[in-house]
């Protein structure tokens, strides 16, 4: 059964200029224990639909249709009160700048061993345990100091490793990781990964992993997304997706994978930029950068369509370049 599943959601921002949609009838689901990446260059909507999924869209950002069923529940449907229950609890994100930040007045250990007991009924002394551990496994050293730290004792890096076990400590059914170790140091950055991908084998968590780096994807992922301009454009299993991309501009994107020799693990740049949400091109949204754009693709939109069992393309022409 599917945990987690985005109907035609839809995210618009209002302008001055009218309602740009930065999410445009996104669908995709995620199973108990499945890693989905979402990838795609900056602004192309993917940390928009992280937040659309936990309703965290500022205005002048707003959800102008769709569904977001978890579990039964259609999260779009709840009062702002249930949905903060859902926060945090059931689903958990991760963030590269973190939305909510630690409160000053309290101690590392307090915070997080407050997260453990309200989920896990611990008493104070396995609370502190099970925290120390938590810090140890996100690669904070001197875990045991640390619990006795307030917030402002700590570098920016490790109050961001913090959050992430708090994050974790709850462990919720879905997680939602945003670019969530960009910032960190590599080493630091796979150990995090790491235990991304332990919880979810362990406690069968379903994970939205939001990223720009396909090293990162072919480790950790089960199924991708790949979003271009508000909406996805291919979707399928991690292996069919490297093995045999079908959008131009999936196969843009691995193009530019690294040589293994190349310290640069980011999606590099295909010629041209991502388009003016204000002044979307007619036809396909990628014809200004794709080299296989012919006349349709300048006068008509392609759907997104199912090319071969679970994968799908949003081309006109993707039987054609498939790889
Ligand atoms: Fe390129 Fe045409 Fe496919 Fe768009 S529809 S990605 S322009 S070939
Ligand atoms: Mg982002």
């Amino acid at each position: 059964m599917n945990l987690l599943e985005v109907k035609e959601l839809k995210t618009v921002f209002k302008t001055g200029s009218g309602a740009v949609p930065a999410v445009n009838r996104v669908s995709f689901s995620v199973h108990a224990g499945e890693t989905l990446a979402i990838v795609g260059e900056s602004g192309c909507g993917k940390s928009v639909t992280s937040l659309s999924i936990m309703r965290l869209v500022a205005a002048p950002g707003e959800i102008a249709g769709g569904e977001v069923r978890f579990e039964d529940k259609d999260l779009l449907k709840l009062s702002a009160k249930e949905m903060r229950n859902y926060r945090g609890n059931e689903i958990s994100m991760i963030f590269q700048e973190p939305m909510t930040s630690l409160n000053p007045v309290f101690t590392i250990g307090n915070q997080i061993g407050e997260v453990l007991r309200r989920h896990e009924g611990l008493s104070k002394q396995e609370a502190r345990r099970r925290s120390i551990d938590m810090l140890e496994r996100v690669g904070i050293p001197g875990a045991a100091r640390v619990i006795g730290q307030f917030p402002h004792q700590l570098s920016g890096g490790m109050r961001q490793r913090v959050m992430i076990a708090i994050a974790l400590a709850c462990r919720p059914k879905l997680l939602i990781a945003d670019e969530p170790t960009t910032a960190l140091d590599v080493t630091i950055q796979a150990q995090i990964l790491d235990l991304i991908g332990t919880l979810s084998r362990e406690e069968n968590t379903g994970v939205i992993l939001i990223t720009h780096d396909l090293g990162v994807v072919a480790e950790m992922a089960d199924r991708v997304a790949v979003m271009y301009a508000g909406e996805i454009v291919e979707e399928a299993n991690v292996y069919e997706l490297f093995e045999h991309p079908g959008h131009p501009y999936t196969i843009g994107l691995m193009g530019s994978l690294p040589k293994m020799t190349e310290q640069k693990e980011r999606l590099h740049s295909i010629p041209g930029t991502v388009p003016n949400l204000l002044d979307m091109p007619a036809g396909c949204p990628f014809h200004p950068r794709c080299p296989y754009a012919a006349d349709v693709c300048l006068r008509i939109k392609p759907e997104l369509e199912q090319k071969k069992e679970g994968h799908l393309v949003r081309c006109h022409r993707a039987e054609e370049v498939a790889l």
